[in-house]
């Protein structure tokens, strides 16, 4: 599997695993360990955690798992972020929905992450939303503090626009590693509004959540759904490859900003499919095809 470099001492495999749905996946602790191991035997080391996934259960979920075999955890990186607060039974003192970015919730988050996912270090820590109420140089402080302590190696960002994300950069004495910002055929949106381009300007990899659009592509009546089957079929077709969703992978494989697509299945065989996407190399003529189909227009 190919592997990219986020920095100088630390590398993601180039297919990421997301655990956001592992608490709908029914899975004995077994299971989890086998899927884990599965992964791995594939080359996928990076996985894709938030303290808020399985409403603040999934962390806990797979470090039971880790915990059978500890040897694991140095194979892997473990990614987890952390910003959104809600109302749940695991986090009784949460009186509503809101973001915190506050130090100090920054540095209780990370605690609960470490002794959920039972590790002493997270290789990257990622503040999940842009919070309107942020103060950059409480982010600065906690990130610098954590960083010293060796409980996190490296930060990042998800979901953040240009300006965001320079806004907290210009507080940070070391650069942060990533954006995780939605990204498929099906959701232009980071790459219509310079979201993209700010990775591709800042030389940072982004990692793209909901690479097969949460799942759309293949259920939603709506014309784009339909046109973009069409278009993913046809071309699935010319490369010779087992269902449209290797053609969404490869389509941003294909990419020039070397985004990093995180694949939700919890699924043996998918996950297998999104590896073996790798294979397939679009041409410009399929990839502008399935961008055409996505937007419903041809570029001017
Ligand atoms: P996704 O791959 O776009 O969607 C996964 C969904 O698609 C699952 O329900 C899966 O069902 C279904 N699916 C996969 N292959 C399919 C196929 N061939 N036919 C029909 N359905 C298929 O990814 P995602 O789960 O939405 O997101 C991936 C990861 O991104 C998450 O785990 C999380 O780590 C991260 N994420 C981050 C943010 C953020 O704000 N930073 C937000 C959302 C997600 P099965 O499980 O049955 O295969």
């Amino acid at each position: 599997m190919e592997r990219v470099q986020l920095a100088d001492d630390l590398s993601f495999s180039r297919i990421i695993h997301g655990l956001w749905r592992l608490n709908e996946w029914n899975h004995t602790p077994e299971d989890t360990l086998d899927l884990m191991e599965y992964c791995l035997e594939l080359g996928i080391t990076t996985f894709d955690h938030a303290d808020i996934y399985g409403g603040f259960l999934n962390e806990e979920l797979f470090g039971k798992v880790l915990a059978l075999k500890p040897e694991l955890r140095s194979k892997m990186e473990l990614v987890t972020k952390c910003g959104i607060v809600f109302k749940s039974p695991r986090r009784p003192q949460h009186k509503s929905h809101h973001y915190d970015t506050s130090k100090k919730h920054i540095l209780e988050s990370v605690e609960n992450s470490l002794k959920n996912l039972q590790t002493d270090y997270l290789d990257t820590l990622l503040i999940h939303r842009p919070d309107p109420f942020m103060d950059p140089e409480q982010v600065a402080s906690a990130f610098l503090e954590l960083k010293q302590a060796g409980k996190v190696r490296h930060f990042g960002v998800s979901n953040f626009k240009q300006h965001q994300y320079n806004m907290l950069q210009s507080y940070l004495d070391f650069n942060l590693v990533t954006n995780q910002i939605e990204l498929s055929a099906y959701v232009l949106e980071n790459f219509d509004d310079g979201t993209v381009n700010l990775c591709q300007e800042k030389r940072v990899t982004p990692m793209a959540w909901s690479p097969l659009a949460g799942g759309k592509v293949f259920s939603s009546d709506e014309e784009k759904a339909k046109r973009l089957r069409t278009a993913l079929t046809k071309v699935a077709e010319e490369l010779g490859a087992d269902g449209i969703d290797q053609v969404l992978y490869a389509w941003l494989l294909a990419h020039p900003a070397t985004i990093l697509p995180i694949v939700g299945s919890g699924k043996k065989e998918r996950i297998k499919k999104a590896v073996k996407a790798l294979d397939y190399k679009l041409s410009l003529d399929q990839w502008f095809e399935i961008l055409h189909a996505s937007m419903g227009y041809e570029v001017p």
